[in-house]
């Protein structure tokens, strides 16, 4: 094999250009600008299965899968037709539908640690209704959140958040006022001591701890289950509610998520696009007790015209229906371990300063020696060089993965085996033109 051209992106540059005229940057989310990698972002065109098309007509293996959510692939099936079905009778009432209930209990009755959930349009008005519920619950105002980890862009949580902050090297939003930011204690993740020493110092002050159990949104930073099982007891002993945020992880590790995996419950867990099955949607669950807070039961009000919007509502019954089915997770995590295993023995065997980290379906290229990255201090960002080229070398042999090197791909079910070993066929000859260079 040579190099290989670069891909035809005439059409795409000309969207760009007009994309540009209307929205910031050209886009409505920071990280599609392909701000870090080379070239003018991809305007899709098509998603089908496990391919992407974009408007010059490229075609592509998608490892990015719309940021997670697609773990069925693009235009399953199942969703197409459920969504279609429920679209026949309108597309919002403002008013309760049988369909809300009916992704609840499918939600709620594969999960030993919720009890009550409330369905948002975004994951960010999920975990920030959770952090409202907590201190609402508690009657404190500190929360504490972890260096690198993403949940959504509310002001208490944009300080030294991973996703496109860290992308682009400015890892806490301008215009969150300072009496906000004032009430997040940022700790660096694994670190157990700098926890107990917020928890001193802040005495009955803090409401809440927020974590992505597995945190996958600046790399893929597996923690220990002794750390997480920590946070556990030490909100016990200072009665602090522990929030996982299972935007990411939720029925992606499993079912029941990062809480069934590591066997820990959390009193809040937040979930996110992918209980719509590619629709706007997000959900914060608890006990009944903690839930009987939340409005018109209790006083933390939150609210949402679209919330429950009954197409959403059939495309996560349509994923989740597949998803529970016997068998379903293990056949994922164990196509996407052989995959990523045989990445890893490759660049083994070539010595490349190379780690794939996997959890599930989740997997993170980290062009690094060290056996675990569990912080982002750990991650070099003169790394992300090595990830810019092979990201464009990977679209020259038409694999597709999300544009940061700080954010994590994922397989999904319609990733064939033949896929598979076609990806990994260019991962290997790109993975020899990065170390090369
Ligand atoms: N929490 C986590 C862990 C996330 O990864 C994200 C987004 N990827 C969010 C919250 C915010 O979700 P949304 O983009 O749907 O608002």
């Amino acid at each position: 094999y040579g190099d290989k051209p670069d891909i035809v992106r005439d059409k795409s540059a000309e969207l760009y250009e007009k994309a540009k005229q209307y929205f910031p940057g050209g886009v409505n989310s920071p990280v599609r600008a392909f701000k870090s990698v080379y070239g003018t972002p991809l305007f899709i065109e098509k998603g089908d299965g496990c391919r992407l098309w974009d408007a010059d007509g490229n075609e592509f293996i998608d490892f990015c899968c719309s940021w997670g959510p697609l773990i069925l692939g693009h235009n399953h099936p199942k969703i197409k037709e459920k969504i279609i079905e429920v679209m026949q009778n309108g597309l919002t009432f403002g008013a309760p539908t049988a369909l809300e209930s009916e992704l609840a209990e499918l939600i709620i009755k594969n999960n030993k640690y919720i009890e009550k959930i409330r369905f948002t349009s975004s994951g960010t008005e999920a975990v920030m209704s959770a952090i409202r519920l907590a201190r609402g619950v508690t009657k404190r105002d500190k929360i504490i959140k972890f260096e690198g980890c993403y949940h959504g862009h509310t002001d208490a949580l944009l300080v030294k958040a991973g996703s496109g902050l860290v992308t682009f090297g400015e890892t806490s939003s301008a215009g969150i006022p300072k009496a906000y930011a004032d009430e997040t204690i940022v700790i660096s993740l694994n670190d157990k001591e700098a926890v107990k020493a917020a928890f001193e110092q802040f005495k009955d002050q803090i409401s809440c701890v927020i974590i992505e159990p597995v945190p996958a949104n600046n790399g893929l930073l597996l923690q220990d289950k002794d750390f997480l099982q920590y946070l556990r007891e030490i909100c016990d002993e200072n009665c602090a509610l522990l929030i996982f945020d299972e935007v990411i992880s939720g029925f992606r590790v499993g079912f029941d998520g990062a809480a069934g995996y590591y066997d820990i419950k959390p009193d809040i867990i937040t979930y996110g696009k992918i209980i719509g099955g590619g629709l706007p949607v997000g959900a914060y669950g608890a006990s009944a007790a903690i839930m009987s807070n939340i409005s018109p039961e209790g006083s933390v009000y939150q609210a949402g015209t679209l919330s429950g919007n009954p197409v959403a509502m059939a495309g996560g019954i349509a994923q989740l229906t597949e998803l529970a089915k016997a068998g379903f997770y293990k056949e994922l995590n164990t196509k996407t371990e052989d995959f990523t295993n045989a990445i890893q023995r490759y660049a083994s065997s070539k010595s490349y300063k190379f780690k794939v980290f996997r959890i599930g379906s989740i997997f993170w290229f980290a062009f690094t020696d060290l056996e675990k990255v569990q912080t982002s201090e750990a991650i070099d960002p003169k790394s992300m060089e090595k990830f810019k080229l092979m990201h464009r070398e990977l679209l020259n042999r038409g694999i597709y993965l999300g544009p940061s090197g700080y954010e994590v791909g994922f397989v999904s079910a319609a990733h064939s085996k033949l896929d598979l070993e076609k990806a990994k066929r260019a991962i290997f000859e790109c993975l020899d033109i990065v170390f090369r260079n």
